[in-house]
């Protein structure tokens, strides 16, 4: 059954809810937001606990120890985190869009994702060995394939 069409997200169990995020690992990035404009920039650099080529956290349930940072995404924050790509799938439920086509729940695994360049598979860098965040500026995060 495809539950995300039935359910509303705060509907969701939590099984469903985690395998709705389709482990892109972008909202693992480290983003910058002009102070003039506001604008939103996301960078390559990416949290150090990330699975650069797995583009899954290497601690997940215990994150918050790790990274007290981290942000939890649940149904009642998800309008508020704008801050997320467009191609997020708790993002595109909530604005009344559907998945998209190279989203795990319809292909089967990550890597149509991969494949379409919709993870940060071989893309980033850990945070960690960044010097200057300003030059890790990148734009294919916010780039949205139905
Ligand atoms: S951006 Fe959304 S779908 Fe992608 S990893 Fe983060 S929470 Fe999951
Ligand atoms: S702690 Fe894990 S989930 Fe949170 S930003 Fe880092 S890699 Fe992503």
């Amino acid at each position: 059954m495809s539950f995300w069409k039935e359910k509303t997200l705060a509907q969701l169990s939590e099984t469903e809810w985690e395998s709705l995020c389709d482990g892109c690992g972008k909202c693992c990035l480290n983003k910058l937001i002009d102070d003039d404009t506001e604008e939103l920039y996301y960078t390559n650099a990416a949290c150090q606990l990330l699975d650069r080529h797995d583009c899954r956290c290497t601690h997940y349930e215990s994150r918050f120890r790790h990274v007290p940072q981290c942000t939890r995404v649940t149904a009642d924050n998800i309008g508020e985190l704008t801050w997320l790509p467009d191609s997020c799938a708790y993002k595109r439920l909530h604005e009344g869009r559907a998945l998209p086509s190279w989203h795990p729940l319809l292909t089967g695994s990550q890597e149509a994702m991969h494949a379409a360049g919709m993870s940060v598979q071989g893309k980033v860098v850990c945070e960690s060995t960044v010097k200057d965040i300003e030059d890790h500026i990148v734009l294919w995060p916010l780039k949205d394939i139905d």
